[in-house]
């Protein structure tokens, strides 16, 4: 069965849009005002997100007997407001950056393959690698991502 996570993270921008009505565009840029700490104010498991902003408390779960269509609720107010809003853009925050790190790995994995290609052991059991490069282009492509990637542990 679906769970809630995979519907959420599912969910593209326009269809969040869709659920909060015709102001729905703004609301999400609203929303998107409220500054959210994750780990103290969100709740989510397999079948509701919570979201509390102190002066309002939005919940989101699926409706079974609607086709696990998504049931908004505020805790302050009963039509579509920014504080809904501000539930969508930060679900749209924590799938997106999700979303980056599986292909960061995803990248990582297709980089190792062709490293190991890149890879021989020497007489004296040594690995070296060997890379062909097409052009110089490339090498200073290369030198410019390795210094990032050293710049970025420092
Ligand atoms: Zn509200």
């Amino acid at each position: 069965m679906i769970t809630l996570k995979d519907k959420l993270s599912h969910l593209s921008y326009q269809e969040a849009c869709k659920l909060l009505g015709a102001k729905g565009k703004s609301l999400i840029i609203e929303g998107g005002k409220y500054d959210v700490d994750i780990y103290d104010q969100v709740t989510i498991n397999d079948n509701y997100f919570e979201l509390n902003l102190g002066e309002a408390v939005v919940g989101i779960s699926m409706n079974p007997e609607k086709h696990q269509q998504l049931d908004i609720n505020c805790s302050l107010c009963t039509g579509f407001c920014e504080h809904k809003g501000a539930a969508f853009a930060l679900i749209g925050e924590m799938f997106s950056a999700e979303e980056e790190s599986e292909k960061t790995v995803e990248l990582a994995g297709a980089f190792k393959a062709k490293l190991l290609d890149c890879l021989e052991k020497g007489d004296d059991g040594e690995l070296k690698m060997t890379i062909a490069i097409q052009d110089e282009g490339m090498l200073d492509n290369m030198a410019q991502s390795l210094a990032k990637m050293v710049g970025a542990r420092i």
